[in-house]
């Protein structure tokens, strides 16, 4: 039944194969010369009061709105096409009126945003590397005032003050998350002609789409806090596409950062914020850095249900589900124990996905499953239930497995260099199912499923005591061994090297949530009998791809959270600079419009045969 999935291994992650590196798109820095580098202006005119955002039912008074309701019964109405502009003039009053009403169509949705930063220090053979990293993931909630509420405790909450921009103050670096998902618009309340000059730059495409390119500064003394930069405007709805600039006057003493924020067309007539890549620092000779950072916001997730009290309802639900088991007899002990092991695995995969953090069941569940069976087949392992795969929506390298399911981030997937390494993450978990280290079953209780999703963390968790975490490694490698990818386990070996390198600069990236950490304490502990394979590690060994950048492999739908391997054409490493183990770097999405860039889903094992790139 099994076994015609077997072998067809290698091929299947054609785009695993080392090479696909990020292409480091050549960054338009069309920028208008800020006044000064670093300081911008903080989006401060926002007058509101930290408003407690939660659970705020979305009819009351308050709401300037004409027609809350009509805006939420049909959000996604298309807007009226618009008349073909004949002047630059017309083209400015379109946008201006396209980005309030994307504002208005978003007003009632709460996507997830998760900012991964990294701090940089100067290495002479690397150039900037990571000292240390940063890690924020939350909701954002796009009403009357933009605002996010965090999924974790510990993190810094003085980003409910409106201080909008990053730094405090110029020594004591302290990041507010709120700073980073600022520029999903250019101006909440004022982007218009009053506040705002517009000057026509060129034309451009971005993927398959025209643009028109303008240079947008605020008019004098129109207060602090303006957007200062470059908009891109597609040519048949004009509506904005990308915003790359700052704000503009700083408060004293503090910053705005510098930001790249890009839409996607993933809803008729609108774009959508979807990444922000920000940066600061220079590391040209002679300048004396206080700080210098890059980061990644993503946002997904905006078609989720509102999070909070007025949600309640929406956890109750009817399920008119026959019983499907073949006997009409009651369930023996053991058939009942697996029943309900079954029931926590479906309870938590379900509210994991119901939370924003679980990509629904997709192509990327393909490729994992297929190297799943390629280890259990060449180990003969037969479960009772078949073994499961979904990806982690968010960045921190982590697996963990309740019930049959396992789960593996996606970042973890975008720096894996090749499929022996995600095979070798993956037997891991397979090992805990197949020793039977199942923690979930209290998960079937439905109780323990009510919870607001902004405390997933704090009521899910499937960390395994270390004792279990040394069987699985134990039985991993044995499953390994036994599998096709035994010949590539130098390349594992390549992996953990190149992540202990770099696990005591990169705690935060190190910190696992639900499941066991690969790394703690800047010291690596996940299948250590793996890690004095191969050969050394060589940063001057231009083949020698030890881990790849994050966001080089999963692409994620932010409407529907859907996960796809993402298609990018090889580009040729040409210094030790461009491995970028582990990294983030700039976004550089293909932009489509919609309906034109679904792309096709990922390649069939037996197709993908033919050009197997795997290995190295
Ligand atoms: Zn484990």
């Amino acid at each position: 039944m099994r076994t015609w999935k077997a072998i067809l291994t290698a091929a299947l992650l054609a785009s695993m194969s080392a090479a696909a590196q990020q292409a480091a798109g050549s960054q338009p820095s069309a920028q208008p010369p800020a006044p000064d580098a670093t300081q911008t202006a903080q989006p401060s005119q926002q007058p509101a009061p930290a408003t407690d955002q939660q659970a705020q039912p979305a009819q009351p008074a308050t709401t300037p709105a004409a027609q809350p309701a009509a805006a939420q019964a049909a959000p996604l109405a298309q807007p009226a096409p618009a008349p073909a502009p004949t002047t630059m003039d017309q083209v400015v009053n379109l946008f201006i009126e396209r980005e309030h009403g994307l504002i208005k169509v978003l007003s009632t949705r709460t996507p997830v945003v998760e900012t991964y930063l990294q701090n940089l220090t100067a290495d002479p053979q690397l150039g900037p590397v990571p000292s240390g990293d940063h890690y924020f993931l939350g909701r954002m909630d796009m009403g009357e005032t933009v605002d996010r509420k965090d999924y974790l405790k510990e993190q810094d909450t003085s980003m409910q003050a409106r201080l909008m921009g990053g730094f405090a103050k110029l020594y004591k670096v302290q990041y507010q998350p709120l700073g980073f998902s600022w520029m999903v618009y250019a101006d909440r309340t004022d982007f218009d002609r009053e506040h705002y000059d517009f000057r026509y730059a060129r034309r451009e495409f971005l993927g398959d789409v025209r643009c028109l390119v303008f240079d947008v500064t605020p008019k004098p003394k129109s207060g602090r806090g303006r957007f200062l930069g470059r908009i891109w405007v597609e040519d048949q709805g004009f509506n904005i596409v990308r915003l790359n600039g700052t704000y503009y006057p700083a408060p004293r003493n503090s910053y705005f950062f510098h930001m790249d924020s890009w839409r996607l067309n993933l809803i008729p007539g609108y774009w959508v914020p979807s990444f922000i890549y920000s940066e600061e620092g220079d590391f040209s000779a002679g300048v004396k850095n206080k700080m210098a950072f890059k980061a990644q916001t993503r946002i997904w997730g905006y078609d989720l249900k509102k999070g909070g009290k007025d949600d309640e309802l929406t956890q109750i639900r009817v399920d008119s589900v026959t019983d499907e088991s073949p006997t009409a007899q009651d369930a023996s002990p053991l058939q009942a124990e697996r029943v309900w092991q079954q029931q926590a695995e479906d309870n938590v995969v379900e509210r994991l996905t119901n939370a924003g953090l679980l990509a629904p069941e997709g192509d990327v569940d393909r490729i994992l499953q297929t190297v799943v069976n390629n280890l259990e087949v060449t180990n003969n392992i037969d479960l009772p239930r078949p073994v499961r795969t979904r990806v982690l929506l968010t960045s921190p390298l982590e697996t963990f497995s309740v019930g049959n399911t396992i789960v593996i981030s996606r970042g973890l997937v975008d720096v894996l260099p090749d499929e022996a390494s995600l095979a070798a993450v993956l037997s891991h978990e397979l090992a805990h199912i197949v020793l039977g280290h199942n923690l979930g079953s209290k998960f079937a209780f439905n109780d323990r499923m009510l919870f607001n999703d902004d405390s997933t963390y704090q009521n899910l968790g499937f960390k395994h005591i270390p004792e279990e975490e040394q069987a699985a490694d134990k039985k991993a490698v044995e499953l390994l061994k036994n599998s096709p990818y035994a010949q590539k386990l130098d390349n594992v070996g390549l992996f953990l090297k190149a992540l202990q390198l770099r696990a005591g600069s990169l705690s935060a990236l190190l910190t696992t949530h639900l499941g066991n950490p690969l790394a703690e304490n800047g010291t690596v502990n996940r299948l250590t009998a793996l890690a004095t394979q191969g050969p050394a590690l060589d940063n001057s060994k231009l083949d020698q791809i030890a881990a790849l950048p994050l966001g080089g492999r999963v692409k994620v739908n932010p409407w529907d959270d859907k996960a796809e391997m993402v298609k990018t054409a090889p580009v040729a490493i040409t210094s030790a600079r461009d491995k970028m183990p582990f990294e983030v770097t700039p976004f550089f999405p293909r932009l489509a419009r919609y309906g034109t860039g679904v792309a096709a889903p990922v390649a069939a094992p037996t197709t993908a045969a033919a050009n197997s790139g795997s290995g190295n």
